[in-house]
């Protein structure tokens, strides 16, 4: 931790200003400036909506590297226009340990179904696969029937990626009766309810969840014994009060998380996802703290398909077909196939493809688009409701 935020004040102005704010300049070990301590706890949580507007004070990481963009391998930029930065270790993100912990073997291919695309987590887990000696199928997400063929093709048994889209391939494959050899999955970037859960492992599939961000990397996993995420020894996790205040095991709050690496030394990092502590011990015998599971998100702030939704994107969007548009509201609903549904409702006498159209620009996800009466639709009702029921 001490390196850590010497680091931070040697190679970020914004770091330096902030942790001398809070008096952290000189933190010692076991001090009042170290995690759960009081002069720890006045240091702001950088919240996740606002790194976005952090970052374009001075791009692309708003002078919060700790290191000179020279020395990053990556460069990478999430939705809202977040820059990610990847730095030179090997498996820099730290998810090689969830696979050894899935049982992913030195030689075994993988289907990683992670987009490579200007997002990280395909190269998260490629390198976190790659670590451990597996064969990897840069997959990427779509082509389902393409996938399917390559899976058994290159006998693919290992899975990484979405577990709404692991379930729609075993799916499809069993049903044109030719079913996968995958075996076991690690899944990430969406909540995985125990009916998605039970109807993978259906298909012989054994799945454990990861628990991370674009950010900050792994920050807990599945172990297969106990319940809930034991917490990555990469990261410190509090779970915080809406006033950054650190509280007990059992209570629930915001995941508050500082990386413990000196590329990009986010300190006392707000994710926006709600968990509470586990304190009790695991049966597998890790020593450490675990996280409840995900309990939902502090704000709006929402994620459809894996990807982040921004009421406000939308918002801009639609504001973009002034005229064509009287009323409108998004809606996010899951499938019996637990795949998420957005669709954009909306009165006017716009053509629904420019609806379409502007919504996908904005968010990267493709909508339904349903014209329906001015009336269908109340004045004051809320333009955003998410309808899907995690339990
Ligand atoms: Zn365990």
């Amino acid at each position: 931790m001490r390196k850590v935020l010497a680091a931070a004040r040697a190679g970020s102005p914004v770091w330096r200003e902030r942790l001398d704010a809070a008096g952290l300049a000189d933190a010692e070990p076991g001090g009042d400036g170290m995690p759960g301590g009081p002069r720890w706890q006045a240091l702001p949580v950088l919240r996740k909506e606002l790194l976005g507007s952090v970052q374009a004070g001075s791009p692309p990481f708003g002078g919060l590297l700790g290191v000179p963009v020279e020395q990053l391998a990556r460069i990478f930029v999430s939705p809202g226009d977040v820059y990610d930065p990847q730095g030179t270790d090997p498996d820099y993100w730290r998810f090689g340990k969830v696979l050894a912990a899935a049982g992913f073997e030195r030689g075994e291919r993988v289907l990683n179904c992670f987009s490579y695309h200007l997002t990280p987590a395909g190269f998260m887990f490629d390198a976190a696969a790659r670590a451990l000696g597996c064969v990897v199928v840069p997959a990427g997400v779509g082509q389902q029937d393409l996938q399917i063929r390559v899976a058994r093709a290159v006998g693919a048994t290992g899975y990484t990626g979405l577990p709404s889209y692991l379930l729609a391939l075993l799916d499809r494959a069993a049903a044109a009766g030719t079913p996968l050899p995958l075996r076991r999955a690690v899944v990430t970037g969406e909540p995985l309810p125990e009916a998605l859960r039970a109807r993978i492992e259906a298909h012989g599939v054994t799945v454990r969840q990861a628990y991370g961000t674009a950010d900050v990397g792994l920050i807990g996993y599945e172990c297969g014994r106990g319940a809930g995420l034991h917490i990555d020894d990469g990261v410190i996790v509090e779970i915080c009060d809406p006033d950054g205040r650190t509280l007990p095991p059992g209570e629930v709050g915001e995941v508050v998380v500082t990386a413990l690496q000196e590329t990009y030394p986010l300190i006392r990092f707000g994710t926006g996802d709600l968990s509470a502590l586990v304190a009790e011990p695991c049966p597998c015998g890790r020593p450490s703290a675990r996280l409840k599971g995900w309990m939902g998100r502090v704000s709006e702030v929402t994620k459809v398909r894996g990807i982040f939704l921004y009421p406000k994107q939308l918002e801009a969007a639609m504001a973009g077909l002034a005229g064509g548009v009287q009323r409108w509201r998004a809606v996010v609903e899951r499938d019996a196939d637990h795949r998420d549904v957005l669709r954009i409702e909306f009165a006017g006498q716009a053509d629904p493809r420019a609806v379409r159209d502007a919504v996908r620009a904005a968010v990267r996800l493709n909508p339904d688009v349903l014209v329906v009466p001015p009336g269908a639709i109340p004045a004051d009702g809320p333009l955003f409701q998410d309808r899907r029921n995690w339990d």
